[in-house]
């Protein structure tokens, strides 16, 4: 039954926008399972039960995989193959019948005993990523689970529909995602998750907005409740009053068009009122997303994380297979450069299953990760190497060495690049031989030096949300931490304007490609700074195009001057309300 008066929940906002709608709540059920026990003869029923159910898994988890849209297939799909997998694999399976025909359990509690044994398992394990994909076994197990509950012969998948509804559920899996977004879903909330997580991550990349970590949302929310789901704040209203109806409407209709008006900034020139040129590039994660950069106009790709090409899968991705991948988007880009980021796992990022970042990895972040992964194994690097140099050959592009600490990672690295162009010459392969090399400055102690390392590369990116995780030492995906994550405290600020000092005194390019760019609290103070050219993710493009056309960078000076020296909080906050006033 729905409720009947207002109540608001609260979680951890994952993807953002608002979503009006009904609620439809799906359970896979932490249900307890019967600890249950069969007859002997009735063993090969059990294992007969147990395969059809296995059958019946399979074909559901093909069938979403066939329903998923062409454009987002490549890279989604790869979230259901590791499930696919799963129960495609004969060891899980070999050992739940073991457990049917020696012990005699029920096939139900079988697989709950044969899952709690492989997350005990799991536990032990240090590595968090490798750790994480106990979700995928519970989300596997529960869809076997529900396939041995449901009596009915039919895939229960093919009519599940999530049209216009936001979907509530207590553990949100990636199947849960694409069924809801090509179903034309408005949003989703889900008890467990974190922001890592792979259907955080869909969530994300397909624009629904998404809140999880919402405590005993089942037990509150209720099918047909009314739902604001506001992705911005982490806000849920149940059965809301109509006044806040209204102003959730009018905000998403006033977002929608802001949306609208901004995008016709695209096509101006971007220079400031004082005529100085500006750039704006796109940060890029998927490839799906070129569609939407393609319409944005802008000046290159200012961060490419390749990361994806390494998720989710048990082998590394040959270097012909990353040479197609980033040919296409280095042709799709015309002549305007595509900065790729060489591998960039650990830590937050998606590591592949195959990727050991340590054993007492207890502070991933801390961990080997970035560079120090890719100078420890050699043919990694250099194939995706091999694979930019190649796809340079097509247009324009530059390398991008993440995490760097040291001088030395960037000599090593760049003795590997000339490997890997030496192997690109004897194999007699078409490649771009005049590469520009550059760094992300994302550790404080690279930003200290920034004039000494500017002498070493090519160009400086800036990635905030590293650099205030380590100035500060704030973990940024903890959101026990969160409160403290100020990107305009005045250490983050007084490193990130000796970077921008050190590339103007050395004439080398210097963007800024964390999150802080498509903020747009920060433009005109970033601006002040001296900065020129900004890389962010492309839906803030519009807005922070705008801001930068409007501005009048002289008056900004002084100002972002004052705010960087300034110690007090409260006037520290006057002073960037002055700037954004200006
Ligand atoms: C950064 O650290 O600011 C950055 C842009 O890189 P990532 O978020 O991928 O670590
Ligand atoms: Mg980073």
């Amino acid at each position: 039954m729905k409720n009947t008066s207002p109540i608001i929940l609260k979680g951890l906002p994952v993807s953002k926008g608002i979503s009006i709608g009904m609620a439809h709540v799906i359970e896979h059920g932490n249900n307890v399972i019967e600890e249950k026990y069969i007859e002997k003869k009735l063993v090969s029923k059990e294992i007969k039960r147990l395969k059809t159910t296995f059958k019946k898994t399979l074909i559901e988890l093909d069938i979403i995989k066939s329903k998923i849209s062409p454009s987002i297939k490549k890279n989604i799909g790869l979230f259901l193959d590791t499930h696919i997998l799963l129960v495609s694999d004969k060891i899980f399976l070999e050992s739940i019948k073991s457990r049917i025909t020696e012990n005699l359990n029920s096939s139900e509690w079988a697989i709950h005993t044969e899952y709690l044994n492989i997350k005990e398992s799991f536990e032990n394990i240090e590595d968090l990523y490798i750790k994480q994909r106990i979700d995928d076994v519970n989300h596997v197990v529960k869809m076997l689970l529900n396939n041995l509950i449901i009596k009915k012969n039919k895939i229960n998948i093919i009519s599940k529909s999530f049209n216009n509804v936001i979907v509530v559920t207590d553990d949100l899996s990636p199947a849960d995602v694409i069924i809801t977004y090509e179903s034309k879903g408005l949003g989703l909330i889900s008890e467990y998750g974190g922001r890592s997580s792979h259907s955080s991550i869909l969530t994300r990349s397909l624009e629904l907005p998404s809140i999880v970590g919402v405590k005993s949302a089942l037990k509150i929310i209720k099918n047909d409740d009314y739902l604001i789901l506001d992705g911005d704040e982490g806000l849920i209203f149940i059965n809301p009053e109509k006044d806040l109806v209204n102003h959730y409407q009018d905000l998403k209709k006033s977002f929608l068009k802001k949306k609208r008006v901004l995008s016709t900034v695209l096509n101006k020139r971007n220079i400031s009122l004082d005529k100085e040129k500006l750039e704006i590039m796109a940060n890029l994660e998927l490839p799906q997303e070129l569609k939407i950069i393609s319409e944005k106009n802008i000046d290159g790709i200012g961060l490419f994380r390749t990361e994806y090409l390494y998720a989710d899968r048990n082998d590394f991705p040959t270097e012909n297979e990353q040479f197609f991948a980033y040919k296409q988007i280095v042709k799709k880009m015309k002549n305007n450069p595509v900065i790729f980021r060489t591998l960039d796992t650990g830590a937050d990022k998606e590591i592949p299953d195959n990727v050991k970042t340590g054993s007492i990895a207890h502070n991933p972040a801390l961990g080997l990760r970035g560079i120090r992964y890719s100078l420890g194994n050699q043919t990694v690097f250099i194939n995706q190497v091999k694979a930019i140099l190649r796809a340079g050959y097509y247009g324009t592009v530059k390398i991008m060495l993440p995490m760097i600490t040291n001088f030395s990672e960037i000599s090593d690295a760049k003795e590997l690049i000339n490997i890997a162009k030496k192997d690109l010459k004897n194999e007699k392969k078409k490649f771009s031989n005049n590469v520009k090399i550059g760094i992300m400055v994302e550790v404080p102690s690279c930003a200290v030096l920034a004039n000494r390392f500017a002498k070493q590369v090519d160009f400086f990116s800036i990635g905030t949300n590293d650099l205030v995780q380590y100035t500060l030492a704030i973990d940024r995906v903890d959101d026990e931490v969160n409160y403290l994550y100020d990107p305009i405290n005045s250490a983050v600020l007084n490193l990130i304007k000796i970077v921008i000092d050190a590339g103007a005194k050395n004439k080398i390019p210097v963007s800024l490609c964390g999150e802080m760019a498509g903020d747009s609290n920060y433009t005109r103070l970033l601006l002040g700074l001296g900065l020129k050219s900004f890389s962010m993710h492309p839906s803030a493009i519009p807005e922070i195009k705008n801001i930068m056309i409007s501005s009048d960078i002289s008056k900004l000076k002084k100002l972002s001057k004052e705010l960087i020296n300034c110690d007090c909080l409260i006037k520290k906050n006057k002073l960037l309300a002055k700037i954004n006033n200006i």
